[in-house]
């Protein structure tokens, strides 16, 4: 057995007896509850699929707030069995009109992480953005160039200028997923991770220097709208809701300086409590992933007064496990008979 592999083995053995005595907890991470024609970065699911997710959770599982979870994890062995909770990242304005009524129906509790520079947004998100500059069959330049002096950007559409309708439509359904149909998917790959590394005082001009190029302008769609001041207002009523912080401007964390971090976690938890009346205790680092944040970040998210963070390390969180990187599970359009099945077994038996 080498030394990796032995390290593999005893950290295996380790979380299996944390969960044996401790128990463990799923985190469900959901974005969007609507039914989209197009829907690239697979965010959104439809109100029926999140009915019929929720109708089994609420079933089978003990469904807690988030902020429950990060308590239970220092509180080992009073861990609930199958203990679920459920988060929404982002703000989307489907959330509170799609996704909170059917929390209700069911009367299981959910927590809305908000960037609270997309509150009352005049824009979409810069995604939702792309997504309209990219797929709409308008003609663009041929070769998109963007520097933001710290970084460049360039891309040749060639052909792929030209988009047309029909070809655009053929595209419509097209998801990160799969396979790449053509040189616009292409653009929107690349622009897409060229603008998901920047800190936001380079993503800003980034996205005006495209709008530019591009002569774009995209539409502020009621679809894909984000939350507002009075509903931000009306949610932090809902004793059903909680709601926690997501950075101002839904930043990668790990791409900004420390003083930026601590203005993007400290400075929108003073906007979004002003908001709400209440205090935030529960945060989701944006993008969520392991390259998203650091250390520095966790140190940050911890001072400025948050209980616990989540990640999108997918996972389901054990016994003493750090409440600043609670893992969380993607469901997606899964069956509510497979989340069931899926949560049960992971809970009951680790697998
Ligand atoms: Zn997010």
């Amino acid at each position: 057995m080498t030394a990796g592999s032995a390290r593999q083995t005893i950290k295996a053995v380790w979380r299996s007896a944390r969960m044996r005595v401790g128990g463990a907890a799923a985190v469900l991470i959901y974005h969007r509850i609507s039914s989209m024609e197009s829907d690239p970065e697979l965010l959104a699911l439809s109100p029926e699929r999140f009915d019929e997710q929720v109708a089994a959770l609420s079933r089978d599982f003990n469904v807690v707030p988030v902020d429950e979870v990060f308590r239970l994890l220092d509180r080992p062995g009073r861990m609930p069995k199958r203990t679920v909770a459920i988060t929404f990242d982002d703000g989307y304005a489907d959330a509170l009109h799609s996704a909170v009524p059917i929390l209700h129906a069911h009367g299981v509790p959910g927590t809305l992480f908000l960037s609270s520079g997309a509150v009352d947004s005049p824009d979409e998100y810069w995604w939702d953005q792309l997504e309209q500059i990219c797929f709409a069959p308008a003609e663009l330049p041929p070769t998109i160039t963007i520097d933001t002096g710290a970084r460049t950007f360039s891309h040749s559409l060639g052909k792929d200028a030209i988009y047309p309708p029909e070809t655009a439509m053929r595209d419509a359904s097209w998801n990160v997923t799969q396979p790449t149909p053509g040189g616009r998917q292409r653009l929107y790959l690349e622009l897409a991770s060229f603008m998901r590394q920047l800190p936001p005082a380079e993503r800003n001009p980034a996205m005006a220097s495209l709008l530019k190029q591009t002569g774009a302008a995209p539409t502020t769609r009621t679809s894909h709208r984000t939350l507002d001041a009075a509903e931000v207002a009306l949610l932090s009523r809902d004793p059903l809701i909680g709601l926690g912080g997501h950075t101002i401007d839904h930043a990668v964390l790990s791409a900004c300086s420390t003083e930026e971090q601590r203005h993007q976690i400290h400075d929108d938890k003073l906007r979004l409590e002003q908001l709400c009346e209440r205090r935030l205790t529960s945060f989701s680092y944006p993008h969520g992933g392991f390259d998203d944040f650091n250390a520095e970040s966790r140190r940050l998210v911890q001072a400025a007064g948050y209980e616990g963070a989540c990640t999108t390390d997918s996972d389901i969180c054990v016994a003493w496990g750090d409440r600043f990187r609670v893992p969380r599970y993607l469901p997606r359009d899964m069956s509510a008979d497979d989340l069931s099945a899926k949560l049960a077994r992971w809970l009951d038996e680790g697998r």
